[in-house]
């Protein structure tokens, strides 16, 4: 467990002791996060571009929080100017942002936000699932509070396992200082910030039986940090970020359109492409599949059934798979039924 949260650290370029790893999904992770800072009443603003703000917003309404929500169009990504007005306007608790936004293949620019948020007296939660690994990101130094990703991503361990979740000194003091204030306890005891923090030997006391990890799924967790760190942050962001680039351009040389048009808004891990006109995504993700044995997604919450999604990460992420995928891609928009209605 100290490995895992030595290699967590590492990833998230944090020095922050209350670093461990959840044991479950990226979900469950997104649900500490919200279940530790929030309370019935509190006021968090959510930043949606995508799925992943609408599902943050979904669990911290469950929480009776009072949930105002920042809007953007699927593929845009929010300026400091943007999250400075909705500061000013809910004057919130919290700021929830997606990094790597996995629904519309967008990354999410992430200088200057802690600086603007605390600022305004808000604590900075960023959902980094998709991104960490495959773009930059500096916990503290971009003065992130808290941050938590997922395991099956670049770090090419199981999912549903241990997702990391980091929480900066400062919310440390805020959670704790905040768990004595609250009226009513933190809803869930399997996610509960402090009993978790003391299991993970976070909090200078002995550690004490708080649930059975998922042990094999550490082992993966362990050995996906391991494989990161002797591949170095800088090496991994430039994998990823050269293969992107590629796929990108094959893909424009096929004349698709991609759903990002911003270059530098493109999320390394995940490509968007517009889906050609008169083509069923079911056709082409099943053609793929079945003659190829390639896993391409179609488009998940607000851009379902308008693009197909490419995930290159990790080990999956090399010049010789992007090659593979616009091979295959280009039999599947040859072979597969185009409707000319
Ligand atoms: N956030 C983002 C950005 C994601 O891409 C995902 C998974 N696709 C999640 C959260 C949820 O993770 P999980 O499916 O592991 O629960």
């Amino acid at each position: 467990m100290d490995e895992i949260k030595a290699g967590i650290q590492y990833a998230f370029q944090t020095h922050n002791r209350l670093t461990l790893a959840v044991s479950g999904s990226g979900h469950c992770a997104m649900e500490a996060a919200l279940f530790n800072l929030l309370e019935p009443g509190d006021t968090v603003l959510v930043a949606v571009n995508g799925i992943w703000g609408q599902r943050a917003a979904d669990i911290a309404r469950r929480l009776g929080a009072n949930v105002c929500e920042l809007l953007k169009a699927p593929g845009k990504y929010f300026t400091p100017q943007d999250i400075e007005q909705g500061l000013v306007q809910h004057r919130p608790l919290v700021l929830f942002i997606t990094h790597g936004e996995s629904s519309t293949g967008v990354l999410q620019p992430l200088e200057g936000l802690g600086e603007l948020c605390h600022r305004y007296g808000c604590l900075l939660l960023v959902d980094s699932v998709a991104s960490l690994g495959g773009a930059p990101i500096f916990m503290d130094q971009q003065e992130i509070d808290v941050l938590y990703s997922g395991s099956q991503k670049v770090l090419n361990a199981p999912p549903g396992s241990a997702p990391s979740r980091s929480v900066s000194e400062p919310v440390l003091c805020f959670t704790r200082e905040k768990l004595l204030r609250r009226k009513t306890m933190p809803p869930s005891f399997y996610l509960d910030m402090g009993l978790l923090a003391n299991y993970w030997g976070c909090d200078g006391e002995p550690r004490r039986y708080h649930h059975t990890a998922p042990i094999n799924s550490f082992f993966s967790l362990r050995e996906g940090l391991a494989v990161l760190a002797e591949l170095g942050l800088e090496n991994s962001w430039e994998r990823h970020r050269a293969n992107c680039t590629r796929l990108c351009q094959g893909l424009l040389d096929m004349g698709l359109e991609l759903f990002v048009e911003e270059e530098r808004a493109r999320l390394p891990t995940i490509t968007t492409v517009r889906l050609p006109d008169g083509y069923d995504w079911k056709d082409i993700t099943a053609f793929l599949m079945d003659n190829h044995g390639m896993e391409v997604a179609g488009g998940l919450g607000p851009t379902v059934g308008k693009v197909l999604r490419i995930g290159l990460m990790g080990c999956n992420s090399t010049s010789d798979n992007v090659d593979r995928v616009l091979a295959a891609l280009r039999d599947a928009l040859k072979r597969c039924q185009r409707s000319r209605l």
